[in-house]
């Protein structure tokens, strides 16, 4: 099969690192779903930010407002490259889990979640808000079309404000349909919130044309560094709410008036409001470069590459012996670049630890914070899940095939142990 060059260039896609037999080997970073690589280009942004800051949104020196101004214009890139609409609230974060407890915190009545969700999109939802446990959970079906039918009839039998559902599984990187899952939610006098962790930087996401009421996603995973997510949404919720963080820069203004002084507080509306504190100006800088780079590289392109790079991988798993893939649905259509599989004998442990310590390859294995999930797949002691991206190569791919291959075939000396010993 040809090489397939990376689609763009990634910060540490020459690293070396060692492995058993004592030498070093370029490393196959096959984790992006985990956290990816910075794109060279959002690096070099975010070094230049990095050399001419000062206080946001309270200094008067030039810094200042240049800081400012990239803080502010940050909100606009984002709300543009997912299509927000010009009077939602776009509010950064610390990553997607923080910006899903917000929303907890900004939304009322009872939320319907699937029990496919990232404990991210899950536990939030299940602490109790005003005396009772706001989570309805819905079981996800063989199929997308039953799992529809399934969360119509919870919507249908009870009112709920919310439907607050994964864009794309982290486990399977199966795409869910959310513009019909919007529509559903909106029938029903529902909200809909996604978690497009997994899909912001995989494919094209519009607030408008999908008809999405709140939108999370962690720029760790849209290649960014670590430190800033992002909440956008409908602002009326928004303003309603309390102050998520009680403190400076949320205020418009403050009068101490004897007992009652917290009724002196004017909270100001707006994503200021519930940004209190400095925030982080260089994460949200490094969110908008790495969806204008996003922007630049083009959704097509970006598909098509995990699309041939996927279709290698899947290939080349279905020729090993053992591998079992992992999958929520049977009719599923689209998958981001995410490989969830185990292999017959091997516990997934043993698997990610083989392939790093003896071909220098990045996997991610456990139960990925889904916990239900796994359970019902099959698999409570975890898996192994393959992740891959803009920086990704046909070597990274051949490189994880020719190491599953050996192992499955006895033909390495590095033969993990079965089970006992390894942490699940
Ligand atoms: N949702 C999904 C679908 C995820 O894959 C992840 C990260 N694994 C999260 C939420 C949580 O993201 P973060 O750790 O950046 O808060």
């Amino acid at each position: 099969a040809p090489f397939i060059p990376a689609l763009a260039p990634v910060v540490g896609a020459d690293a070396q690192v060692p492995v058993a037999a004592g030498h070093r080997v370029g490393y196959a970073n096959l984790d992006y779903a985990a956290s990816a690589p910075a794109l060279a280009s959002v690096a070099a942004q975010v070094a230049g930010a990095l050399g001419e800051y000062a206080s946001v949104h309270r200094g008067a020196g030039h810094l200042s407002q240049v800081t400012t101004r990239r803080y502010e214009a940050a909100r606009e890139t984002v709300r543009g490259f997912v299509r927000g609409r010009v009077d939602d609230s776009v509010v950064f974060t610390r990553n997607t889990t923080d910006a899903i407890n917000l929303a907890v915190h900004i939304t009322p009545g009872d939320v319907v979640v699937l029990d496919i969700e990232h404990h991210a999109n899950l536990l939030p939802w299940c602490a109790p808000k005003d005396g009772r446990n706001r989570a309805r959970v819905v079981t996800a079906r063989a199929t997308i079309e039953d799992t529809l039918v399934a969360i119509e009839a919870e919507l249908a039998s009870e009112p709920a404000s919310l439907l607050a559902v994964t864009a794309a599984s982290n486990v399977t990187g199966e795409v869910l349909p959310i513009s019909r899952l919007a529509s559903i939610a909106h029938r029903h006098g529902a909200r809909i919130l996604v978690d497009a962790a997994q899909l912001v930087a995989h494919r094209p996401i519009s607030i408008v044309s999908h008809g999405i009421d709140y939108l999370a996603f962690s720029g760790h995973k849209a290649y960014a560094p670590f430190g800033a997510g992002v909440l956008i949404g409908r602002s009326d919720w928004f303003d309603a709410a309390d102050p998520y963080l009680a403190g400076g820069g949320a205020t418009a203004d403050v009068d101490l008036r004897g007992d009652e002084n917290s009724a002196g507080t004017t909270w100001h509306t707006g994503a200021a409001r519930h940004e209190a504190g400095s925030p982080n100006v260089l994460g949200a800088v490094s969110i908008a470069e790495a969806c204008a780079a996003l922007a630049e590289l083009g959704p097509e392109a970006i598909g098509l590459h995990e699309l041939e790079l996927g279709e290698r991988l899947d290939a080349g798993l279905a020729r090993i012996d053992g591998v079992r893939p992992l999958q929520i649905f049977t009719d599923s259509t689209d998958r981001v670049g995410i490989a969830g599989f185990t292999i017959d004998g091997f516990a997934p442990r043993a698997v990610a630890e083989y392939l790093s310590s003896e071909h220098g390859i990045g996997v991610r294995d456990g139960k990925f914070c889904a916990h239900p999930l796994l359970k019902r797949l099959g698999h409570p002691e975890g898996a192994v899940r393959a992740s891959f991206g803009a920086g990704t190569t046909s070597d990274d791919v051949d490189r994880l095939l020719n190491a599953l291959g050996a192992l499955s075939a006895g033909t390495t000396t590095a033969r993990p142990e079965l089970d006992e010993g390894y942490p699940a």
